[in-house]
């Protein structure tokens, strides 16, 4: 029988009582293995209630107290490495290495918002006019919401409430309802490391939880991650409520190989960045540009031997396969589809991996790694994000060709360049307008002190999340202009206030 999860409010685990459930897949079975209940807007408004109470005494502890719950957590999430990466694996599908590697990309920003003391510090103007003193303080929302994807449930839950809570707000947590078991753990842990209750709540749920975050009064600031239709919808209904809100989409990268880049370092690269995580990463390279036939050529002769040896298991079988399986049957279907397209729509299908079964795992959500070359910009393939492990390459016969391609595509997340002249390098740093570049880094995903970010249709709202601006974002500023000791003992002044 598959086991039936919870939500966590008010520091305990709590049934589900809207009576709708979704089944959590095992994707390398294919087998259900847990229902998470999808919370009804009265659960939603319960949770938040719950929040607003606990907040106001969270935001009353110094920083430094605040940050030290962090401390804590870090150490503990350390200390349960293995056992949140089994869990993560088991509900995701990548392999134990990849699935500590989101635990740890979320741990990093646990590690920089322990400097909240220092984050928060306001400004302060000492004599802005005769006697009088003027400083902004940061503040917190009041309640914040996150809203997160399937391919990250570690690290970006950690992305979206170790600042917020930092800050001094209480959170509520919507993780997605494919792979909700790790979102609980770290709630638990947040417990463990001293958060009082109430301060971070899980509410497991789909639409109709989202729609109640949205529309709910008591909540001030929304950060959401995950497929760009859907981050538009919720910027637009979570603003219009008159919400402070950030959403993250998705993607198409494109990685430009000049004629004078290292071919082999190009080919690791794409390796890695093509198709780990089974391409289910919003930095993922999905769009190869060599620039130049006879580097094309060169690239496809080393590249395919090796997308053809990809080592294709399940989590369990050891820490040396490169991917997994998809996170459920329906993307599978809709990743096979779209190779299909590709085919017919005339690119060239060089590694065809559609025939690809995992022995032992014929129900799992396996696909294949698929290599297209002579893939042109108006084809489906090349317009929408695949999220799988499918690499296409377009050619380009210059410099100019690549970079307009990538400048042209409506998503602008990550791109990178491998060349080994400086001059062309800066020149596409200068001129991309895509929000995280590589130059001889396939993916390059910003550490926690930095921050986080697409531009064009990746993004909907305007601070990036993790580094500076995450403490921007869950906070709000408050000026004050003060005057002492001199009172009013001149009289009232009637005109607006001007340096004279
Ligand atoms: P998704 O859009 O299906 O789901 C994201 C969240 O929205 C989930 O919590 C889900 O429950 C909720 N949701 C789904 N449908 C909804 C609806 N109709 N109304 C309201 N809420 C809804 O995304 P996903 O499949 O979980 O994640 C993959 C996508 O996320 C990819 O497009 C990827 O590029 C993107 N992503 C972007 C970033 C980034 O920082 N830009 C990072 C990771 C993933």
């Amino acid at each position: 029988m598959a086991r039936e999860l919870t939500h966590f409010i008010d520091g305990a685990h709590v049934k589900g009582t809207s009576g709708r459930f979704a089944d959590v897949y095992n994707p390398a079975t294919g087998e259900v293995q847990a229902k998470v209940p999808l919370a009804s807007a009265a659960e939603v408004d319960a949770a938040v209630r719950n929040a607003a109470a606990a907040q106001p005494a969270w935001a009353a502890q110094n920083p430094q107290r605040r940050a030290r719950v962090l401390l804590e957590f870090v150490r503990l999430l350390h200390r349960d490495m293995d056992k949140l990466a089994e869990a993560l694996s088991r509900e995701h599908g990548k392999t134990i290495p990849d699935a500590k590697g989101d635990v740890i990309r979320g741990l990093e920003v646990a590690e920089y918002c322990i400097g909240a003391p220092q984050l928060l510090k306001g400004e302060y103007t000492d004599g802005a006019g005769p006697g009088i003193d003027m400083y902004s303080m940061r503040q917190p929302l009041g309640v914040a919401a996150g809203i997160t994807p399937f391919n990250f449930p570690a690290m970006i839950p950690m992305w979206k409430f170790c600042p917020a809570i930092a800050c001094g707000n209480s959170f509520i947590l919507k993780p997605s309802e494919r792979d909700p078991s790790v979102p609980l753990m770290l709630a638990e842990l947040m417990i463990e490391a001293g958060l009082p209750k109430g301060v971070l709540n899980v509410v497991n749920g789909d639409k109709e939880a989202v729609d109640a975050i949205l529309d709910h009064e008591g909540i001030s600031g929304v950060g959401f991650v995950g497929s760009t239709s859907i981050a538009h919808y919720v910027y637009s209904r979570g603003t219009a409520a008159g919400k402070r809100v950030q959403c993250f989409g998705g993607a198409k990268n494109h990685m430009i190989v000049m004629p004078d880049a290292d071919l082999d370092q190009a080919v690791d690269a794409l390796i890695g960045a093509g198709y780990g995580a089974a391409g289910e990463r919003c930095m993922a390279i999905s769009v190869a540009v060599p620039v130049g036939e006879e580097t094309a050529d060169r690239l496809m002769e080393k590249l395919a031997p090796r997308v053809e040896k990809l080592k294709i298991a399940p989590y369990t079988d050891g820490n040396d396969a490169d991917f997994g399986p998809l996170v459920t049957r329906e993307a599978q279907a809709r990743v096979m589809g779209l190779i299909n397209k590709g085919v017919e729509e005339g690119a060239k299908l060089v590694v065809d991996g559609r025939g690809f079964k995992m022995q032992g795992y014929e129900n799992g959500f396996f696909v294949g790694a698929c290599l297209f070359d002579h893939v042109t910009p108006e084809m489906d393939i090349y317009k929408t994000e695949i999220f799988g492990p499918v690499l296409s390459t377009v050619r380009a016969d210059s410099y100019e060709t690549a970079l307009k391609l990538a400048m042209d595509h409506e998503y602008g997340n990550g791109t990178a360049i491998f060349t080994r002249d400086g001059d062309t390098a800066r020149d596409f740093v200068n001129r991309v307008n895509v929000g995280m570049v590589g130059v001889n880094v396939p993916i390059p995903v910003p550490l926690a002190y930095h921050t986080f970010g697409g531009w064009k249709k990746s993004v909907f709202g305007d601070l990036n999340q993790h580094g500076p601006d995450a403490f921007r974002f869950y906070t709000r500023t408050k000026t004050v202009t003060s005057r002492w000791p001199s009172g009013i003992k001149e009289g009232a002044e009637f005109s607006i206030p001007t340096m004279k």
